[in-house]
């Protein structure tokens, strides 16, 4: 697997096999079904998606943004991404809440800068790439994805179940 060193926006494909209640720092405790979850992010400062996304895949110690607390218990599946040198996390988040089966279950997750209701949608069947990026086409003119498969060798299982 490899991953672009240039700026972006991504969309990260967790699978969570058991439901748990968990803790997103200061947004506070949810309930997480078992099932899938999508989250977008921007990656635009050095070393740009690619050490994003190293750290999502790596993930250990303190956790800084509302997903590594989920990441703790659920696997990287795949990864979508878009090469841009501006934020289209939103646009990413706004293409996942019109996905077929979308559901929020944490309101605010991920979006403590912007207006979105979250940056996170659970699915409780894996959404295919294909259809996300038409919903991205039709939310962001022109901005198109590509998919990364996540590599579980790289992707060690979470240390908490
Ligand atoms: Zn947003």
């Amino acid at each position: 697997m490899s991953l672009p060193a240039s700026r972006g926006t991504y969309a990260l494909v967790l699978r969570k096999d058991t439901e748990a209640a968990l803790q997103v720092g200061r947004l506070g405790y949810f309930a997480f079904p078992k099932g899938y979850y999508i989250y977008a992010g921007s990656a635009l400062g050095r070393g740009g998606l690619a050490a994003r996304l190293y750290h999502h895949l790596a993930f250990a110690g303190k956790p800084r943004w509302h997903i590594d607390y989920l990441r703790r218990h659920a696997l990287v599946v795949e990864i979508w991404v878009a090469e841009a040198q501006t934020r289209m996390e939103c646009r990413f988040a706004d293409a996942l809440a019109d996905l077929s089966g979308s559901t929020l279950v944490a309101p605010g997750f991920g979006a403590s800068d912007c207006n979105c209701r979250a940056h996170l949608y659970y699915f409780k069947r894996r959404p295919r790439f294909a259809t996300f990026n038409r919903q991205l086409h039709l939310a962001a003119a022109g901005i198109a994805a590509c998919r990364i498969p996540a590599d579980p060798v790289a992707n060690p299982q979470p240390p908490i179940k």
